[in-house]
């Protein structure tokens, strides 16, 4: 039997959809290994978010308190939850915050951890993560031999099912302790309507959008569909969009325009459409509108 402790986010006041990903990704790890799954949730006015952990599967919803965001503090409240809760799992967002504090967690746990997994199973009775290697062109399969099983994982990456769990809540005691860096602001950067981590549908362009004046094309199909703007590395190495733009990895289903019928995306897009983006793209955006309204 083993615990699976999954720490959600909270960010600008609202609940980070990776939360869910995380405790249906649980559950199912719980499920399988006949264990119960916690979800901690860090900041003021966390226990609001308790009701909607437990209809994906959080049978507790354990509160700390924390009013801004410190990598230190954040693994000092996890890693005493670990000490006090003793998990066998433990599953932690790969977004800005979990990258900062989960290899802190790791440390202070005596942990093993592999970060950035896209995919979880089970395997003789041990959780097995698969991540991309040497840049998406290939996947490999890691188990971690400590006692505790730490994985952070890619938001995005899991499905959220609906699964109803106790989400009883608890209040925790844990604290930032003495920490030595603090958050005094944060702002986003590049201006991002929705957040490529958030986002369901990605519109991205790379050099086939010629330059900067192009992007807003694109982005005019974002806004009536709904979905956030990507770009190539090429198109951000360029200065054509900012870096925060870009984007690399899995997609569940890709449509590809490309004027070359030979080019390589066709290879891995599940709809591809051969012409030239500048007559496509505003004629879907055309045809959205109307649908959408
Ligand atoms: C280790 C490593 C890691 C990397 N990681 C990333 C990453 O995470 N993310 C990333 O984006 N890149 C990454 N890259 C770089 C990546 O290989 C390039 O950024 C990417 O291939 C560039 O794609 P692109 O479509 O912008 O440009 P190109 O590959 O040059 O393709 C341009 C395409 O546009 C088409 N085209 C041109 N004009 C039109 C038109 N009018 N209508 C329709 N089609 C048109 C052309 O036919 C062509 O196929 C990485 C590279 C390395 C080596």
């Amino acid at each position: 039997m083993a615990n699976v402790l999954i720490v959600g986010e909270i960010k600008d006041g609202n609940l980070k959809k990776i939360s869910k990903e995380l405790t249906s990704a649980g559950r199912k790890i719980a499920d399988a290994l006949g264990g119960q799954v916690e979800a901690l949730l860090i900041g003021d006015g966390a226990e609001k978010f308790a009701a909607e952990l437990g209809e994906v599967g959080a049978d507790k919803v354990i509160i700390a308190k924390a009013s801004d965001f410190s990598a230190e503090g954040y693994a000092n409240i996890i890693s005493a939850t670990i000490s006090e809760k003793k998990p066998g799992v433990v599953l932690m967002p790969h977004s800005g915050f979990g990258k900062d504090y989960s290899p802190r967690v790791a440390i202070k746990s005596g942990s093993g951890i592999v970060a950035d997994v896209v995919g979880l199973s089970i395997d003789g009775g041990k959780v097995v993560g698969k991540k991309p290697i040497y840049s998406g062109k290939a996947y490999a399969n890691f188990k971690v031999s400590s006692d505790i099983q730490m994985f952070t994982v890619r938001p995005n990456s899991q499905e959220v099912v609906q699964k109803k769990g106790a989400g009883a809540i608890e209040n925790s005691a844990a604290g930032f302790g003495d920490v030595k860096v603090k958050t005094t602001g944060s702002e986003l950067s590049g201006g991002s309507k929705i957040q490529l981590t958030e986002a369901s549908i990605i519109v991205s362009g790379g050099r086939g959008m010629k330059g900067a004046e192009n992007f807003p094309l694109l982005q005019s199909l974002c806004d009536t569909i709904g979905a956030a703007l990507g770009a190539s590395r090429a198109a951000v190495d360029a200065g054509w969009i900012s870096h925060s733009h870009q984007v690399g990895g899995s997609s569940k289903y890709i449509v590809a325009i490309n004027k070359d019928p030979d080019a390589p995306i066709f290879k891995v897009a599940t709809y591809g459409v051969v012409a030239d983006l500048f007559d496509v793209v505003p004629a879907l955006t055309a045809e959205f509108k109307k649908v959408l309204g």
